[in-house]
């Protein structure tokens, strides 16, 4: 084969390699691993995303909402005292959180090929803590991805949002509902509402969210592993957004 020929393959190769990822949605210069913190308001799409990224990645995916749930069902001491807490729309303490995420980074084998923590860090020290923490393993977080989005596009998210307890899968009575009434699609196990899931808790989980959590969108703009998505759009857009973003590592 002459020089030419071998250009010629090579150039049709390529715009072979562009259409199929066109077609397919893949975006190129993805990373291989995710160490990765989502931040928003409750109801802005990070336990959808979360799920979406923890496929993609095979990285475990970190809630610290549903952990919390998890200790509330088993009738914890922790339990019993964060469901009062959760339920005003308050933060459970720092030492308490940071200790979880510690005990699950080090200990969750699943984490050593990346992690996605979804709802930690929500106040600057905890943002802090997990600096340090990930700093002594030599893992530095490579993004904290923001969900931006009016407020007053939360609220009829957040009162119709049904949850599959186990698996923290969830679904809106109205935008996306289970094939079945209150039934989850893939175990077919009972869906619940969360009792914070209400108008008035809502209200003070989101003055919680913008006081106590939103500092941390500048602490991470200062360490230079911001990024921004518009958290408005349909699930599969604000999916190709989060692709993009991470593309641009
Ligand atoms: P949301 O839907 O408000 O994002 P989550 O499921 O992430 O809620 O968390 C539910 C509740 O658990 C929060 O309102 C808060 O009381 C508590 N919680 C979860 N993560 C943390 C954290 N990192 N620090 C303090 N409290 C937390």
């Amino acid at each position: 084969m002459s020089v030419e020929e071998l250009k010629q393959t090579v150039s049709k190769l390529q715009e072979r390699i562009a259409h199929l990822e066109k077609k397919t949605g893949i975006i190129p210069n993805v990373p291989k691993s995710i160490r990765a913190i989502l931040i928003g308001p409750p109801g802005c799409g990070k336990g959808t995303q979360s799920e979406n990224l923890k496929k993609q990645f095979c990285a475990c995916h970190l809630s610290t909402g549903d952990m919390l749930r998890a200790q509330v069902a088993a009738k914890t001491e922790l339990g019993i005292a964060a469901k009062k807490i959760m339920d005003q729309g308050g933060l459970v303490s720092d030492e308490i959180m940071v200790n979880m995420i510690k005990n699950e980074l080090n200990n969750n084998k699943d984490c050593s090929k990346g992690f996605i923590l979804d709802g930690f860090p929500r106040t600057i020290p905890q943002a802090e803590k997990l600096d340090d923490m990930l700093g002594e393993n030599k893992k530095p977080l490579q993004s904290a991805i923001e969900f931006k989005i009016d407020d007053e596009l939360l609220v009829a998210r957040i009162t119709g949002r049904l949850i599959h307890p186990s698996s923290g899968r969830s679904y809106h009575k109205i935008f996306s509902p289970p094939k079945k009434e209150m039934t989850d699609d893939i175990t077919g196990e009972p869906l619940i509402q969360r009792s914070d899931d209400n108008e008035a808790s809502l209200k003070k989980r989101l003055g919680t969210y913008h006081s106590m959590t939103e500092p941390i969108v500048g602490y991470y703009k200062k360490t230079g592993i911001w990024k921004g998505i518009d958290a408005s759009q349909k699930p599969p857009k604000v999916w190709s957004d989060i692709l993009k973003c991470l593309g641009q590592n």
